[in-house]
């Protein structure tokens, strides 16, 4: 068959929620994805560590609203909900950091969170980095996290952006990997794998896709691939997307967000599970060292690498990236930490063609445009990826709920309704 009612470009998290609500409308549909497998960014890799890695998402973010908690506790899939930020903490000079240094450092970066908050829900769309205190020896370790936060630098962060965001709380890391997770509650889904999109002709009345498959057309299609692939070209329009929304694709930008895992022999003793970052107490403006120690007590050492350090650290060479990574936790755990290495996973996500970057978020002044992607585009293109969720932009679940959304505005564009957006 080379003729749908909608054609869904993307199984990542979004894409596959959207497969799912289409598969009980009775109409025609078909999901196509660029991979030879499904999950997009939410993938656990278990084959070059032995154990379940994601190399992507790993975390469930707020918890509460999140509902892949509800499908996990639906498939019996594990996660840990005792995990705070309270058992966060600092490793300098050979071992954990006096409690007095950690608590200086979580007050500032607490204070600048919370300025950014509230000018942020005051309506302020300005650079996280205007909240900074120039030249703060704690600045380094604040762009790590904010890093991780938004895979961005705080520069290139809008506040107005960040306050729309929606977290009541709750991060539960996924035992068996939240990629898995995301594959086993779409299995019942047919994906069309190994089938990149590289041509949408929507100039006439129907949709003609050009697949390394062939050819097909669709009355709509469900736009799920991430912004930057849309930013970077790498699909053809025909016509050009309008140039509002082009605007507003380069006003929400992935940043980076990578992750260099390194299997230990055996656990690092006397800690269960801890979160930290290696610093230099010496020299404030040394670049600190991001660690998740023993992730459910297992041997495993994995640094989130993310923001403009993270993008420098991608294009590093193995050996170049593991100098950094052993300098760190010689700093941390003594020189001993350097043989008990058994084997590496690094991603490379902000060079890989079908992602190419971290998660989005809006730059300064320019949160308005994530608006714009709720708005389909000639009754025939509907947008879908965690870039369109408001509330939970840059997370998987917010990738779903968008979805879920994409699928419902198709579906009333083909009754001729027009598309009301919700979340
Ligand atoms: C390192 C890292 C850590 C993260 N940690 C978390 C976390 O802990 N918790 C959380 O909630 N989120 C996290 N995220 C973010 C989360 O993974 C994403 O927000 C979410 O998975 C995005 O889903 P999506 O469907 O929008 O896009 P994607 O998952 O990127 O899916 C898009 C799909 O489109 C496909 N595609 C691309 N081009 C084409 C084409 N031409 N033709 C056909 N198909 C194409 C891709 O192969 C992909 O499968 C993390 C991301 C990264 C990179």
């Amino acid at each position: 068959m080379s003729h749908y009612d909608v054609a869904v470009i993307g199984a990542g998290a979004a894409g596959l929620a959207a497969g799912l609500s289409l598969q009980t409308s009775g109409r025609s549909f078909v999901v196509l994805e660029a991979r030879d497998r499904t999950g997009g960014r939410a993938y656990t890799d278990t084959a070059t560590l032995g154990l379940p890695f994601d190399c992507g998402a790993h975390w469930l973010h707020a918890a509460a609203q999140n509902p892949f908690t509800r499908i996990a506790d639906g498939l019996g899939a594990r996660y840990d909900d005792n995990t705070s930020w309270e058992d966060w903490t600092l490793y300098a000079a050979g071992g954990p950091a006096l409690a007095p240094v950690v608590e200086e450092a979580r007050n500032y970066i607490g204070e600048v969170l919370a300025r950014i908050e509230t000018a942020g829900t005051a309506g302020g769309d300005v650079a996280f980095s205007d909240l900074m205190e120039p030249g703060h020896r704690w600045n380094p370790l604040l762009r790590l996290l904010i890093g991780q936060i938004t895979s961005h630098d705080p520069k290139d962060c809008s506040t107005l952006d960040s306050a729309r965001y929606e977290d009541e709380g709750g991060d539960f890391p996924v035992e068996d990997g939240f990629g898995t997770l995301v594959k086993r509650h779409a299995e019942s889904l047919g994906v069309r794998l190994s089938t990149p999109v590289s041509h949408v002709d929507w100039s006439g009345p129907e949709v003609k896709l050009t697949t390394a498959r062939g050819t097909l057309t669709a009355r709509a299609i469900i736009l799920a691939v991430p912004v930057n692939v849309l930013i970077a070209g790498l699909i053809r329009f025909t016509p050009g997307l309008p140039h509002a929304l082009t605007q507003a694709l380069h006003d929400c930008p992935m940043g980076v967000s990578e992750k260099l895992a390194m299997l230990l022999d055996r656990p690092v003793a006397g800690i269960e599970h801890l979160h930290g970052d290696v610093v230099d107490l010496s020299d404030a403006a040394r670049q600190p060292f991001n660690l998740y120690v023993n992730p459910f007590g297992r041997p495993l050492l994995v640094s989130h690498l993310a923001g403009s350090h993270g993008r420098e650290m991608e294009k590093l060479s193995d050996p170049e990236i593991m100098a950094v990574a052993l300098d760190a936790l010689t700093e941390a755990f003594g020189a001993g930490i350097r043989k008990r290495i058994v084997r590496t996973l690094r991603t490379h996500w902000a060079s890989d063609p079908f992602t190419l970057g971290g998660y989005s978020h809006a730059k300064p002044g320019r949160a308005a445009s994530r608006l714009l992607f709720s708005q389909p585009v000639a009754d025939k293109i509907v947008l879908a990826g965690e870039h369109c969720s408001i509330p939970f932009f840059s997370t998987v679940h917010g990738a779903h709920f968008s979805g879920i959304d994409a699928a419902k505005k198709a579906l009333r564009l083909l009754n001729g309704l027009p598309a009301s957006s919700s979340r």
